[in-house]
């Protein structure tokens, strides 16, 4: 007699005998319609990665490049994201600036080196070190990268500050708001269950 495992419903609790999916299939709930589980078509954890490298390029023009351009009085000053934050140190603003370092450079960008490296130990099929520890983390650190949020409030001062001085859109801006986009295509195309299914078959 085979052996069935038991899925249940997330929404409603009801219980399903799981059954195995062609890819790119997914399994919903009989009595409510949420989505039990799926299978990743094959190539999605290599969409991700190919995605997440490009994030990985845009993030470091991001950085390097100046956010805006201000011209006041015939004074021009720019700044890139590290000097925003410096200055906003400088001021006194720590808190302030250490959100925005937090939210904005560092999870970013342990986010994708943790999605890139659990995306390249899968592809060479081998369990690889620290590979379990970084899927955890991948997950738990992602609510706190905000780049969204920083590209939003930067547009926004950018209209406010358009009054007072002649305003000019950085590099790095576009790069931000490109980035954004990438980060939640690298994000969609991740097919976390795949990775936890592939590293048991390895163990
Ligand atoms: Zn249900």
């Amino acid at each position: 007699m085979p052996e069935y495992k038991l899925i249940a419903c997330l929404e409603c609790d009801l219980l399903h005998r799981q059954v195995p999916l062609a890819p790119g299939g997914e399994a919903r709930c009989t009595r409510c319609g949420a989505r039990l589980y799926r299978r990743a078509s094959p190539d999605s954890n290599q969409r991700a990665l190919a995605l997440a490298l490009a994030a990985c390029i845009l993030f470091i023009i991001a950085n390097i490049y100046p956010i805006v351009g201000l011209e006041v009085q015939g004074t021009h000053t720019s700044s890139t994201l590290f000097g925003a934050v410096k200055s906003l140190w400088e001021e006194g603003a720590r808190a302030v600036a250490t959100l925005v370092f937090v939210t904005t450079f560092f999870v970013p960008a342990a986010e994708l080196i943790g999605l890139i490296w659990v995306l390249v130990t899968l592809r060479r099929g081998a369990r690889g070190w620290g590979t379990v520890p970084m899927l955890h983390f991948i997950e738990s650190v992602k609510p706190w990268g905000m780049v969204e949020v920083f590209v939003l409030g930067v547009l926004v001062s950018l209209v406010k500050l358009a009054h007072v001085a002649s305003v000019e859109p950085g590099v790095a801006l576009f790069s931000f708001g490109a980035l954004m986009a990438m980060v939640a295509a690298a994000a969609a195309a991740f097919d976390a269950d795949a990775a936890w299914a592939q590293l048991e078959t390895i163990r």
